[in-house]
């Protein structure tokens, strides 16, 4: 599942691929993903691109009719670019094939699956195209108006962005009082958005905190940030924007938005790692594997308290 980092970088990447183009037509493949697609999603056409914005793990496509393109990318969406000579050959029918009937786009040798799962394609106006394929299909389309950005129930809940100006006197106030454990504290999205469950475990095993610890106890009893609290809240954004400079090192050129570059891998130090040695210089400890409502979480016994 892509986690904020892997979003960031398909923001990065559509921005670098599709900013400032015109939207001459977009095929539409199925009804829906998880969700019906919105009924005036065609109406797209004709928009120009103005930005590609990022609000938790949700893709904002500003188009310059003054409408936003949601996107999200689910358990297994990602986007393919193509540029107008590997478009030129490519039809811009529905096509359906023998395969039970399920249309599918002429791009399935780079997207996979036969292109079947091509659902949607964008087609621009100097012959390049967006592709995006989600097999799983638990992706997100919507559209509506950039006034009513605030209102629409997929956003107005979400809690803070785990940037600048994010600080741990911020934190402090969305833990104090809470009796759960700190790990599905910070997954929780009113708390922060996009941690996840990969990093969380890894900024927890970078600050030296138990993700068993209650969240209440970071704070202290005036409402302040404990300074394990601080670090932590540091550490979050460390782990994300070494994650986010990984996955942006691979774009270099305009064919970038591709599922390599969605799904990157990561040398994770404690994630995925049971059994292992602890990677922090001196620990000794063993990385132990532990379930938090259904979630795997790793952790490092010895230097995580
Ligand atoms: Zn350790």
């Amino acid at each position: 599942m892509p986690e904020l980092p892997e979003v960031e970088t398909v923001r990065q990447g559509l921005l670098q691929g599709v900013l400032n183009k015109t939207i001459e037509d977009v095929l539409i493949r199925r009804e829906g993903l998880r969700y019906p697609f919105p009924d005036d999603l065609a109406t797209v056409a004709g928009t120009t691109v103005v930005d590609v914005r990022r609000r938790a793990k949700y893709l904002l496509i500003d188009l310059d009719d003054g409408r936003v393109l949601l996107s999200h990318l689910g358990m297994s969406g990602r986007y393919t670019l193509f540029s107008a000579d590997e478009a030129a050959e490519a039809p811009r029918s529905l096509l359906t094939t023998v395969n039970g009937g399920v249309p599918v786009s002429a791009f399935g040798g780079t997207t996979g699956y036969g292109g079947k799962h091509d659902h949607l394609e964008f087609i621009f106006t100097d012959g390049t195209r967006a592709v995006y394929t989600d097999p799983r299909r638990f992706g997100i389309v919507d559209l509506f108006s950039a006034d009513d950005e605030a209102a629409q129930p997929l956003l107005s809940s979400l809690g803070p962005e785990p940037f600048d100006p994010w600080s741990a006197e911020d934190l402090a106030q969305a833990l104090s009082g809470r009796k759960t454990s700190i790990k599905l504290a910070l997954l929780d999205q009113k708390t922060v958005v996009g941690v996840g469950n990969i990093y969380a475990c890894e900024a927890l095993h970078r600050t030296g905190v138990s993700p068993k610890r209650q969240a209440m106890k970071l704070v202290k009893k005036n409402g302040q940030p404990t300074a394990a609290l601080v670090r932590l809240t540091g550490c979050i954004k460390t782990v994300l924007k070494e994650a986010i400079a990984s996955g942006g090192s691979t774009l270099n050129d305009f064919a970038a938005v591709d599922g390599a570059m969605g799904y990157f891998a990561h040398d994770f130090q404690v994630y995925g790692r049971e059994g292992q040695p602890c990677m922090k210089a001196g620990c000794g400890g063993v990385v132990r594997r532990i379930v938090q409502s259904n979630r795997s979480t790793f952790y490092c016994p010895q230097c995580q308290r």
